[in-house]
């Protein structure tokens, strides 16, 4: 394969050996959106979100894809027309000569993936999936989310610290639910939405769970089942932040694929909150 005549069908395949979608939850939708297979690929910009700020980019790139990890399309669709937000994006993308492809709950389970980059960047030692699934490939840690030790017991506040250290900023910043004291090492965690396994066996018996978007409710109910038997604390950080950071190594892995074509990771903040008020100062 010559690398001047890369083209969007390239990238697919790749995209689809590295985050298969046959491994994809049910309810997902995710790889091509929009372009045409045969179209040439030169410039490609990753992104957490398909949003005005990412297609403005992508369109000031000359970029000839646009690869997110949220899909633009998620549920039923029955008009793309441009007095729409999405339709209006849609054709943006279009009209620019930019595809439009998504790797979302594909790109969650895998070695490389949203959950095991930031079990790696937070030193994780012999992390293993909190569910474990089947990889398409042999020897590999697969599953949803991740849960491993770090290399010595920190305090919560250092942990939580050492998180924000990790991430880009957000107005949200990392929220703690828990003794800032307590010693902690045992440490779960899922990129994104993570409510869901707030209350598996894994993950109650870890020290630490961090995830985004915990809800009152569910983290209140995790916290008061802690008073009775072990639990963890809770970490919740801004999901486009836990997300973000599985972008640099997936255009790294494309890059090293389809040396002819440039990957560009989006770094303007699609996080939606603008700014916070009236927050206590501990
Ligand atoms: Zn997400």
């Amino acid at each position: 394969m010559s690398s001047e005549f890369s083209t969007l069908r390239d990238l697919q395949r790749i995209a689809e050996e590295f985050w298969p979608a046959a491994t994809a939850e049910g309810w997902d939708r995710v790889g091509l959106v929009s372009g045409a297979g045969d179209a040439p690929l030169r410039r490609v910009l990753l992104a957490v979100d398909a949003v005005a700020a990412t297609v403005d980019e992508a369109l000031e790139l000359d970029a000839d894809a646009l690869l997110t990890h949220h899909p633009l399309l998620l549920r039923g669709v029955h008009s793309i027309a441009e007095d729409t937000s999405k339709g209006a994006l849609l054709a943006r993308l279009i009209r620019g000569g930019c595809a439009l492809l998504a790797a979302h709950t594909n790109a969650d389970q895998p070695e490389g993936g949203v959950s095991a980059v930031l079990a790696e960047r937070l030193g994780l030692i012999s992390a293993e999936a909190i569910v474990p699934a089947e990889s398409p490939r042999a020897g590999e840690v697969f599953g949803v989310g991740r849960v491993g030790e770090l290399a010595e017991a920190v305090s919560l506040r250092e942990f939580a610290e050492r998180v924000a250290g990790i991430l880009p900023a957000t107005i949200g910043g990392v929220r703690v639910a828990g003794d800032a004291d307590r010693r902690v090492r045992r440490i779960a965690l899922l990129g994104g939405a993570g409510d869901s396994l707030l209350d598996h066996p894994v993950v109650r018996g870890a020290d630490v769970y961090l995830t985004s978007d915990l809800r009152h409710h569910p983290a209140q109910e995790s916290l008061e089942q802690s008073l009775a038997a072990y639990g963890p604390a809770l970490v919740d950080v801004a999901h486009w932040a836990s997300e973000s950071l599985w972008l640099d190594g997936a255009a790294e892995r494309l890059s090293a694929r389809l040396p002819g074509v440039e990957f560009t990771v989006s770094r303007r903040r699609t996080d939606p909150w603008s700014f916070a008020v009236g927050g206590s100062a501990n």
